[in-house]
């Protein structure tokens, strides 16, 4: 028997193809009638949908959203919201766009609605990471959760197949370190193994077909269900991990995801034989680590570190950083065992870590 508590965060979705149509209703069933409207160049063609979509319920649009959420960037577009007396944020685009509507949020408490364009997640969590003179800091609160996420597959036709891999490997690092989690919950494995399936599923087409709507669906459900995973339990190495060799190498956020999860995971398999089971069922093969570097490398995603352009001799830092502080993990952090770890990222190595054998894997997850 296990023993758990589990907390839900409130988030009211709508999920579909076309459903930027929804998104005046959206902002109207939270009492608003003044919008501003954030997003980044590109996408494009998802922004001027939801300004058509809006009409008269759009007050202005600031275009300006940037990768960290820059203080200095959410400060003009706070300038820009007091000046239109805008009483909700719209957002439309990938984790960045996001991220500046909750650091408008938590300063305004203004509602947001969000149409995300990428597989990030950030849309379904209450946690806001900002920069401010190069120095990342996160916090979490009620007031960053948005109120409402519109999730409008069309979005993410456009986006390359190179962005789209990365993204979704992304959210599948959300709900592997999800199943291994302190927190870690009957509820939550449930997301986490539906989203590991879909997204396993959904890639290899996504990348031979970019606009096969089915595979795309799958895609966006999988990085909700991961985005809750994150939202809802603590993340362990792997993230940290993430967090450290990007605010140290100023690295992309999806590229530095998708290299060091198989690694990450290898190092922590060990520890782990029964989570990484259900993984690899869900992945439907024998071994994780090994089956999530295979699967990157069949969709043509960044598989080494050097390939990021991380420096070999950077590595000591490197892991010496990652163990500074200590955090809830699986298994025991030892400057040797991340330096080993990055080392094998950085030359692209894939994991030999195999199947385990101690528990079957299960088999009631499979929805479709
Ligand atoms: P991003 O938002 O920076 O987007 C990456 C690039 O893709 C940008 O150039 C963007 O303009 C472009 N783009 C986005 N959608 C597109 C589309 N449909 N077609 C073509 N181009 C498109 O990257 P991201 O990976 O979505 O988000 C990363 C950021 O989100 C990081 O800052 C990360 O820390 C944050 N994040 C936060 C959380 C959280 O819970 N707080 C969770 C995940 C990510």
């Amino acid at each position: 028997m296990t023993t758990f508590t589990y907390t839900a965060n409130p988030a009211r979705v709508v999920f579909g193809t076309g459903t930027v149509a929804a998104v005046g209703d959206e902002v109207q069933r939270l009492g608003a009638s003044r919008v501003l409207l954030l997003s980044s160049r590109p996408p494009r063609q998802a922004a001027s949908a939801v300004r058509e979509a809006l009409g008269p319920l759009l007050a202005w649009e600031f275009d300006g959203a940037a990768v960290h959420t820059p203080v200095e960037v959410t400060e003009r577009a706070l300038r820009v919201l007091r000046e239109h007396d805008a009483d909700c944020l719209v957002a439309v685009g990938g984790g960045s766009t996001t991220g500046l509507a909750k650091a408008l949020a938590v300063r305004t408490s203004l509602p947001q609605v969000i149409l995300p364009t990428t597989y990030a997640g950030s849309e379904v969590t209450p946690v806001l990471g900002e920069t401010e003179n190069g120095r990342k800091t996160t916090r979490a609160s009620p007031e960053i959760l948005p109120e409402t996420v519109i999730y409008d597959v069309e979005f993410t036709l456009g986006l390359p197949t190179a962005l789209s891999v990365c993204s979704a490997v992304n959210a599948l690092a959300h709900a592997v370190e999800a199943l291994y989690s302190p927190q870690a919950n009957p509820v939550v494995d449930g997301m986490a193994l539906d989203a590991i399936f879909r997204i396993a599923r959904a890639l290899p087409r996504v990348a031979a077909d970019p606009v096969d709507r089915d595979a795309r669906s799958d895609l966006m459900q999988g990085a909700w269900l991961a985005g809750t995973c994150l939202g809802t339990v603590g993340m362990g190495l792997h993230h940290k991990l993430c967090h450290t060799l990007g605010g140290a190498l100023d690295l992309p956020h999806a590229e530095t995801h998708t290299v060091l999860l198989p690694h990450a995971m290898a190092y922590n398999a060990p520890a782990v034989p029964a989570a990484m089971n259900r993984v690899a069922a869900a992945l439907g093969v024998t071994g994780a680590p090994s089956g999530v570097f295979d699967l990157v490398s069949r969709v043509g995603g960044p598989t080494s570190l050097q390939q990021l352009g991380v420096g070999e001799q950077d590595i000591p830092r490197l892991a010496r950083l990652a163990t500074e502080t200590p955090y809830p993990n699986p298994r025991e952090l030892t400057v040797a065992g991340i330096a080993e770890l990055l080392r094998n990222a950085w030359n692209g190595l894939r994991p030999s870590y195999g199947t385990c054998t101690t528990l079957p894997p299960p088999t009631t997850w499979h929805r479709t």
